[in-house]
């Protein structure tokens, strides 16, 4: 196994750049998002020479707009899908336990028994905590790590989310999940993990066309195209994935969340859990986030025809998502009092079925009559078992040696610069200074949208503009 600096920046991008198109690596990666950054570090891993391209920047695409949840699979099981449940609380202990615990903390989720949420929605939440304490158990994660779920009193449920409206309010239950610092950090976490282990990483170069043995490509700076050349193809473009595989139909769903001021929430300290009305699996999810935000989702909306770059949140959706949660607290939270609203698309594998919600949520790992892999649906939370099974694909069919999987007691690099800095405070210039030289920033996008999460609230976003401007280029200068 190779042994290389973690650091991802402009000037090792250069380098890279240049060597990686006269060379033939043993696994071309295609897309930056978790699934291929997962894919590139399971084949540095096994000592494979891995080029992972992605088209525009690390986490570009559907990784940073999650729930950011690392999710237990509950509500797989709601649908009978009791295999890919305990795949989802195996990862999830992963995760927490030994892979990224530096990432992920516990967060403690809230059902509140308010006049607004039936007996059943009561009842049926209560029995979904308790299975998924049942998925936490088959796991065995520890309860150190995650606690185990409980009723609790009205005293209780007021003291972790003191917004909740206190009329008619019968305490509730408490459950817990894990939560990630934040989505985009951990692609971050999980490339430069892989860079360590000789993977080049390799922004803003898009393949326009794939085969078995590499891909065209175009270099978005220049506008240059060539040739790279590999033993194996992997196609982890998420949602772009049916522009490269003819033969994959992607069904894109669109998922919304409004950013709030948790102040006007009370400052959190738990998620709300508020089942949609009339229903008894789906819920709207109030989460506090290390910023001082509180971020709330989501919606679930085919999205027919061409696929955006970056998603639009609708007005009815954030109408949708107020009024769910003015269901269950005190004073109504207002239009004007939402900061931000930021969407993803997700990845999912057109099955035909009627709703998007229906729609089958493991991944697709699955070979074109081209000879590349494409590996496709899945969530953040189970992406190294997606990229352990599509490099084992790949090296089966392209007659690679390789030996299994690592990935599942590989703990990802540590120096980790904490993205949700507090709007409030701003942002240091150390904290653009490291996304530069070691997070492989090139732009001031790049670190408002990428590396902090600064750009979810367009006021702070335009507040530091020009001083995140400065610092870049002065780092970047001083990388050449
Ligand atoms: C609203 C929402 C909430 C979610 N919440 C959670 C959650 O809480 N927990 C959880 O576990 N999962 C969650 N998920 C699921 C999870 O976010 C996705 O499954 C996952 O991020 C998909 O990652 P990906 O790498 O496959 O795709 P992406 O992150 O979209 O990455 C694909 C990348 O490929 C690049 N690309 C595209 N075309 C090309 C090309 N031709 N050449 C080079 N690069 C290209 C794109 O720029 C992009 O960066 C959520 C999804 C959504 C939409």
């Amino acid at each position: 196994m190779t042994s290389a600096s973690t650091d991802l920046n402009a000037e090792r991008r250069r380098r890279e750049l240049r060597l990686a198109a006269d060379d033939v690596a043993d696994v071309l990666v295609v897309g930056g998002g978790i699934t291929g950054v997962g894919v590139a570090l399971d084949a540095a891993a096994r000592g494979l020479s891995v080029t992972l391209i992605e088209a525009h920047d690390l986490a570009f695409g559907t990784s940073r707009f999650s729930s950011k949840l690392v999710h237990g699979g509950l509500r797989y099981l709601a649908t009978g899908d009791i295999a890919t449940a305990r795949e989802s609380a195996h990862e999830r202990h992963l995760l927490m336990t030994t892979i990224a615990p530096h990432l992920i903390r516990p967060l403690g989720q809230l059902l509140p028994f308010s006049p607004g949420v039936t007996l059943q929605q009561r009842a049926a939440g209560a029995l979904g905590m308790t299975m998924g304490d049942a998925l936490r158990m088959h796991a065995r994660t520890p309860r150190a790590v995650l606690p185990a779920p409980r009723a609790v009193s009205t005293r209780t449920a007021l003291r972790l989310a003191p917004a909740l409206n206190p009329h008619r309010l019968r305490g509730g239950m408490l459950s817990y999940d894990g939560q990630l610092a934040d989505d985009a950090k951990l692609v971050l976490t999980v490339a430069r993990t892989a860079a360590g282990l000789g993977a080049r990483i390799l922004t803003r170069v898009r393949a326009r066309e794939l085969r078995g043995d590499g891909a065209s490509v175009e270099e978005a700076l220049t506008g240059e195209r060539f040739e790279l050349r590999a033993r194996s193809v992997v196609n982890a473009t998420g949602v772009w994935a049916g522009g490269l595989d003819a033969s994959i139909t992607v069904r894109p769903s669109r998922g919304t969340h409004i950013v709030l001021d948790a102040r006007d929430l009370g400052s959190p300290t738990a998620a709300l859990t508020i089942p949609h009305e009339g229903s008894i699996s789906r819920y709207v999810f109030a989460l506090p986030q290390q910023s001082g935000r509180v971020i709330v989702g989501l919606t679930d909306e085919d999205v027919p025809g061409a696929i955006p770059d970056v998603a639009e949140p609708s007005e009815s959706e954030i109408a949708f998502l107020l009024a769910s949660l003015n269901r269950v607290v005190e004073v109504p939270v207002r239009r004007e009092q939402v900061r931000g609203a930021f969407a993803g698309l997700r990845p999912l594998v057109d099955t035909g079925s009627a709703s998007s919600a229906d729609v089958s949520r493991r991944h697709l790992v699955t070979t074109a009559d081209a000879g590349f892999v494409t590996v496709l649906g899945g969530k953040l939370t189970t992406y190294r078992r997606m990229a352990e099974d599509a490099v084992d694909l790949a090296v089966r069919v392209r007659g690679l040696t390789a030996p299994p999987s690592r990935t599942a007691t590989l703990t990802l690099v540590g120096d980790v610069y904490p993205a949700d800095v507090h709007a409030d405070t701003g942002i240091s210039s150390a904290q653009i200074e490291f996304a530069v030289r070691t997070e492989g920033a090139m732009t001031v996008d790049d670190v408002l949208d990428r590396r902090t999460r600064i750009g979810l609230v367009e006021s702070d976003r335009e507040r530091a503009r020009q001083g995140v401007e400065t610092i870049v280029a002065q780092a970047l200068a001083a990388l050449e």
